[in-house]
């Protein structure tokens, strides 16, 4: 079971010195699904963005830890007890990446020529390649074949040892959209090319069930969507947890799409801190009573 923990995470833009958040605590275990809310502009955005290691960030003090525990990864019980925990401030955002952190890449618009069953593929051999220098150190054998010049086209090249092949990826992708119940022809369209807001959103869920992160953050990814294309991207959230046992940070303005993804915790984020923390029945207090009353609570209170 992994973990994630931000530890009185304070972060400012990275060119200035405008602070955004004020001491941020949140942990996020596999399986469990949180719901981390706020109005607009309370720094929901900006606590994604410093756990994935967006550049345009800069954390100031406080800690983002993830633990890793045998079950995560094939290898993960290969690493010594001691060695599970690691500080993603010092990592790179494709190392954060690929030790099963999810965050949506946002692509480029298009990419001629590239399906997206190319694309994936390609971001899932990255990642297993990146996951293993990781864990294990370099691998040498393949650095010396790099150094030599052997390295072939990442899009087109025939797949290496230990990589997913070309008629593997296939057969995974068709099985994960079967359980997210999507439709076989998404896969074979250019990347975004054509892609409805609501499929885009659709495709940010296929995109986590393949990379089978450990904890994937969801970024409004409810925002826009009509009732019918909310279900599905809430089916897909479900199966993420239910069959893949990922722990979900889901962030959101609005509780609709809690009715159908039911977390386990809510947070409710104010001027960049964690304001207020709950059960599921806190979100539906919020649908009836808006910001404003968290606001009152938090400030009366103190
Ligand atoms: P939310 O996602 O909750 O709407 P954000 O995290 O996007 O909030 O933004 C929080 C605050 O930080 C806002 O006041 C926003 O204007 C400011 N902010 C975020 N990113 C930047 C940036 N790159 N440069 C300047 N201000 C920023
Ligand atoms: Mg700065
Ligand atoms: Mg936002």
């Amino acid at each position: 079971m992994a973990t994630i923990e931000l530890k009185n995470v304070h972060a400012e833009v990275a060119e200035g010195d405008e602070q955004i958040l004020h001491g941020v605590d949140l942990e996020v275990s596999s399986g469990e699904i949180h719901a981390l809310m706020g109005p607009n502009g309370s720094g929901k955005s900006t606590t994604s963005k410093v756990i994935a290691g967006h550049p345009a960030y800069e954390v100031t003090e406080g800690e983002i830890l993830l633990h890793l525990e045998e079950g995560d990864f094939d290898d993960v019980e290969a690493v010594p007890e001691d060695a599970r925990t690691w500080n993603l401030l010092e990592l790179e955002p494709n190392e954060r990446a690929a030790l099963g952190v999810f965050l949506a890449f946002q692509y480029p618009a298009e990419i001629e020529g590239v399906t997206m069953t190319n694309f994936l593929r390609t971001a899932l051999n990255a990642k297993v390649e990146e996951r293993e220098e990781l864990l294990f150190g370099e691998d040498e054998e393949e650095d010396e074949e790099e150094d030599a010049g052997y390295e072939t086209s990442p899009m087109e090249g025939p797949a290496d040892e230990g990589e997913i092949g070309v008629a593997e990826f296939q057969q995974k992708l068709k099985e994960t959209m079967e359980l997210l119940d999507m439709d076989e022809k998404f896969a074979h369209r250019y990347l975004n090319a054509g892609f409805s807001g609501g499929e885009k959103k659709q495709n940010e869920v296929l995109q986590a069930a393949l990379l089978e992160p450990t904890i994937a953050v969801l970024d409004e990814i409810d925002s826009g969507l009509d009732i019918d294309r909310l279900q599905d991207v809430a089916n897909g959230i479900n199966a993420l947890r239910d069959e893949q046992g990922t722990g979900v940070l889901q962030i959101t303005h609005y509780q609709r799409i809690l009715d159908y993804v039911e977390p386990d915790t809510v947070h409710i984020m104010l001027d960049g801190e964690i304001a207020m923390e709950g059960g599921p029945e806190l979100a539906e207090k919020l649908e009836d009573k808006g910001y404003d009353w968290v606001r009152e609570q938090v400030y009366n209170a103190a």
